[in-house]
């Protein structure tokens, strides 16, 4: 039997199975590392097809790998399922409808994300099994990516040590294949203590730790100008110390992101940040402590399975939408403003070129596959995903699972993340991404040349962005609350 036949004949025959598992893990919407019980269906579901499972990778006890096959090329799907705090909204609904109040939601669509690559798992078993050829599929769970950087602590235990490539896709408004880079991203809490006093009795035997974190934040207002245009940093206060005015604040913290196009870049400007930190400090004759929280390198896209995937999508075509998709679509575009549709298109104009962005521009839903994007950019968020790119060759696509416009992290995305929309647009990533693991078997040379090419560009050898003596931080375990996590990657 033919082996891509069979490929996509497996996720078409489990179509109304796949759809089910996502709205499964929408329903249970579990933040990062607390993905249990979406963890367990998604293994549940491999195992049944007869993979085999291993649990707990970079000491992340919602992290998996579930393999089938044996020998090489061995290819990895990539898989996430963590909600985003904040975000529940009842599903496919068209206006603002928390399912509860506070709690979280789906609003990145990875609950379709880590069911599409399982789709696309189970359909590169099938073209195993039928074609005969030697070859191993793994599926990765991959928890926290949201916020926990679970694939960086992944790769720093050697979880992909063997694989010779991976693929994987994210829901959005667009159809096409994600030839940018992203920012590396390194974090951390700095905690300023001082000393108690009443503000107005004895102001003069206080140290203030709020001062500290001020004067933290102005320094690093003026640092700005002196670093490169690209690094962006921002920052949170996390602990003000305290709602009285009338005490002098004894502890205060703030929460720091400091991006920029390359990790050593990300590196350099973080080291400076420290000695902003300890300047505040020595200012206001308080101490800080610096607490680590996460790293991410920068996604470094492999031309090579760009093209592969860019050729599967073609064959495999845009989501198959409807005529009950586009109306869904066009509630939705309507809660939009302007300016996110002039944001969505400008994107579209960027990646897909002029002509297809024209198409776009009235449609309520993406159903084009955009032609490939030569260029060299760098989107203005970060992902684990860029861990991964670092020591495997990685192709990641985009299929549209939400009306054209749509941002990731709002009520919209959550709600069209469990529809109509989001399952054909996730349907549409499996079939791509099951024809491009066929091709990764049928010719090894694939991964030969990717593999080359990703040794030739990264430049060095791969160094985790994450100090050895940090591990995961796990809920409970931490000193964050839900609302301190970082919302927005
Ligand atoms: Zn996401």
């Amino acid at each position: 039997m033919d082996g891509r036949k069979a490929a996509l004949g497996a996720i078409e025959s489990r179509r109304d199975r796949l759809g089910g598992l996502a709205d499964r893990v929408w329903g249970f919407a579990e933040a990062g590392f607390e993905e249990r019980r979406s963890a367990a269906a998604l293994g549940e579901a491999l195992e049944a097809e007869g993979f085999e499972l291993s649990w707990g990778s970079g000491g992340i006890g919602t992290a998996f790998a579930a393999s089938w096959g044996s020998g090489g090329p061995v290819v990895a799907l990539l898989g996430e399922y963590d909600a985003l705090p904040g975000l529940s909204q009842a599903a496919a609904a068209c206006e603002k409808a928390e399912l509860a109040p506070g709690a979280n939601g789906h609003g990145c669509g990875h609950n379709l994300l880590g069911v599409g690559s399982l789709g696309a798992a189970i359909a590169a078993k099938e073209f195993l099994r039928a074609s005969g050829l030697p070859g191993t599929v793994r599926y990765y769970g991959c928890p926290g990516e949201e916020r926990g950087s679970g694939k960086t602590f992944m790769v720093r235990a050697g979880a992909f040590e063997g694989v010779d490539l991976a693929l994987t896709w994210h829901p959005g408004d667009l159809n096409c294949v994600l030839q940018a880079r992203t920012l590396a991203n390194l974090s951390a809490y700095f905690r300023f203590s001082g000393r108690a006093a009443h503000a107005a009795a004895s102001p003069h035997l206080g140290r203030s730790a709020l001062d500290a974190v001020e004067l933290m934040n102005v320094g690093t207002n003026f640092l700005r100008e002196h670093v490169i245009p690209e690094a962006r940093i921002h920052y949170a206060v996390t602990d003000p110390g305290g709602r009285a005015p009338n005490v002098v604040q004894d502890r205060a913290e703030s929460f720091y992101f400091c991006r920029a196009p390359r990790v050593a870049q990300a590196r350099e400007i973080y080291e400076r940040l420290g000695d902003v930190a300890r300047g505040a400090a020595l200012m206001t004759g308080t101490s800080c402590e610096i607490r680590f929280s996460e790293g991410l390198s920068d996604y470094l896209p492999s031309r090579t399975l760009g093209a592969l995937l860019q050729r599967c999508l073609e064959e495999a075509g845009p989501p198959a939408f409807g005529a009950a998709e586009r109306e869904l679509a066009s509630r939705f575009r309507a809660t939009l403003s302007e300016a996110e549709i002039a944001a969505s298109l400008a994107q579209a104009r960027l990646f897909l070129g002029a002509e297809a962005a024209k198409r776009l521009a009235s449609a309520p839903l993406a159903e084009l596959v955009g032609p490939l994007f030569a260029g060299d950019a760098c989107l203005p968020g970060s992902t684990d995903v860029g861990d991964v790119s670092q020591v495997v060759p990685t192709g990641q696509l985009i299929c549209a699972c939400a009306a054209l416009g749509t941002a990731p992290h709002t009520w919209q995305f959550t709600a069209q993340a469990a529809s109509p929309i989001g399952r054909a647009g996730m349907l549409a990533a499996a079939r791509a991404l099951a024809l491009a693991c066929a091709e990764a078997f049928l010719d090894p040379g694939i991964a030969v040349q990717a593999k080359a090419e990703l040794l030739e560009r990264r430049g060095g050898a791969y160094a985790c962005p994450i100090p050895d003596e940090v591990g995961p931080a796990m809920p409970g375990a931490g000193q964050r609350t839900e609302s301190e996590r970082s919302r927005d990657r």
